[in-house]
């Protein structure tokens, strides 16, 4: 299958073939690198941990520490581990 760019005077009526209505259309190819370069930055990142304010122990910013079960200094669930003490 052909590549999806076709630059020159004929541009504007595969664009109507292809697509029915009149859609954008690179006036130029861009080159492997350039591509390359742009898809450099697509990754994923791991999720931001902050240190529960009651417990100290690693845990995801605006949610219920999964260590204590607390939210902005309340307890709002449950946990096995500290229902022991
Ligand atoms: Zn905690």
């Amino acid at each position: 299958m052909m590549h999806a760019w076709y630059p020159g005077p004929m541009a504007p009526v595969v664009a109507m073939i292809r697509g029915g209505m009149v859609m954008g259309i690179q006036k130029h190819r861009r080159s492997k690198m350039s591509g390359a370069t742009r898809r450099a930055h697509w990754k994923l990142r791991g999720a931001t941990l902050v240190n529960c304010p009651k417990c100290h122990s690693p845990m995801r910013a605006h949610r219920v520490c999964p260590t204590c079960g607390t939210y902005a200094g309340r307890d709002v669930m449950k946990i096995e581990a500290a229902e022991e003490k």
